[in-house]
């Protein structure tokens, strides 16, 4: 049974005033509130077992080294990766995908070389790119989308030649919420035999991932955006594509031996983790985990599924309203104008009303420019997010539209 008002109970924040109104708390694409569960891991952990991980025989080192590596097995049941050697943790989705740009161009990528991204995506997954491709005298390829905000896969096919070395694209749009079909975009990907790497910074939170079934080559994700601390992510990787890239940093753990002379490197996943990782953040990350798993990835995915609906509709039924991404599978964020008005003053007479939105180009600036837009008010959801929450927003909302129409 999905219970959201027990649900709402783990979370805190939540139950605090905003200006004098209750928290209705819609930026959690921006990042996500923590459950008591998490706070108190960090807190255990820094009351109880902090000690540094992989480097000590004492029991307190131990004890958190062995919490480290629970949550890397933690990670890989939730998306199902044949290995735990093939987890690594970053400090988040923009330095995984930094990490595969920059490992990848620096094996793989000559002048003249072909990177194909969608024009969809966040700065984190086109910037890194713009840099390699920059560096290495490559060229960035762009998969268009219609003006539904939904991926040409024709133009996508026509984009392959002889010089493709690699993809990356966008699971979920966090501006304008559409699904992309990974599994097709994988599947042709391989069919011309280029790795491709999955930005699941906008689906790990709002749908089963199973990379196996997927087939991709990387996937990433932020820990924030999935109910667990700041300063935590995700970089899975098939293992022969792991072993066969250099290490990303240098460092402490990330050897095997070290001589002034020659440093060889540490096994998987070590050689990604150079330096003193945020261990109890990525051990709060695994109890994270471990609570959605309890509720039901699946059980979530419903209910958010029924809070985009019914938000669409509400948000529909105000004339002076338009949405920015019409996909029909769209999870997790809902884009939108309201006539006459910026968005920003949109932003903050709801947040008057305790109601937090994001407003702005949401890092996806290439976005506004397609739409020929500034920027748009953004409504995003969690699994503590309620119906209710959502006509109060609407009303407010039809309120504000009449004050600029
Ligand atoms: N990709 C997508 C789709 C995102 O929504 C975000 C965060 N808004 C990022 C990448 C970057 O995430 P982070 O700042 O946590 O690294």
């Amino acid at each position: 049974m999905f219970d959201v008002q027990s649900i709402r109970n783990d979370f805190p924040i939540l139950s605090q005033k905003v200006n004098n109104h209750d928290l209705i708390y819609f930026d959690n694409g921006a990042t996500t509130q923590k459950p008591q569960v998490v706070i108190d891991t960090i807190v255990d952990a820094y009351t109880k077992t902090n000690s540094n991980i992989h480097r000590g025989i004492h029991t307190l080192s131990q004890t958190s080294t062995n919490l480290y590596e629970q949550a890397r097995r933690t990670v890989q049941t939730f998306i199902h990766a044949p290995s735990d050697k093939e987890i690594i943790f970053t400090k988040g989705v923009t330095e995984s995908l930094n990490l595969v740009a920059q490992t990848f161009s620096e094996a793989f990528l000559k002048e003249g070389d072909e990177i194909i991204v969608s024009a969809m995506e966040h700065h984190s997954n086109l910037v890194p790119w713009q840099m390699v491709c920059e560096r290495k005298k490559a060229t960035l390829k762009f998969i268009p989308f219609n003006h539904d905000g939904v991926l040409d896969i024709e133009a996508y096919k026509k984009l392959f030649t002889t010089k493709t070395k690699f993809v990356s694209v966008v699971h979920v749009s966090n501006t304008l919420g559409t699904v992309n079909p990974i599994k097709l975009l994988i599947d042709i990907a391989h069919e011309h035999n280029v790795p491709i790497m999955i930005d699941g910074a906008q689906s790990i939170q709002h749908c089963p991932i199973d990379v196996q079934a997927l087939g991709c080559d990387f996937f990433a994700f932020s820990g924030h955006k999935i109910y667990a601390p700041t300063g935590t992510g995700v970089l899975w990787g098939k293992e022969e594509w792991l072993e066969k890239l250099p290490p990303y940093q240098g460092g402490g753990d990330m050897i095997k031996t070290v001589s002034l002379e020659k440093t060889i490197y540490n096994e998987l996943p070590f050689k990604f983790e150079a330096g003193t990782t945020n261990y109890v953040g990525a051990h709060a990350l695994g109890t994270a985990l471990r609570y959605l798993m309890n509720i039901g990835i699946e059980n979530i995915q419903k209910h958010e599924a029924e809070l985009m609906a019914y938000a669409t509709q509400k948000l529909r039924e105000i004339p002076q309203v338009t949405i920015i991404g019409n996909a029909e599978e769209k999870a997790g964020a809902i884009s939108f104008l309201v006539k006459g008005a910026h968005c920003a003053d949109v932003g903050m007479i709801l947040d008057k009303q305790g109601i937090a939105i994001r407003t702005g180009t949401h890092c996806t600036e290439p976005i506004m420019t397609y739409y020929g837009i500034p920027g748009t008010a953004r409504m995003s959801f969690a699994l503590y997010n309620t119906k209710e929450e959502i006509d109060y927003f609407a009303k407010i909302l039809s309120k504000i539209a009449l004050m600029f129409e």
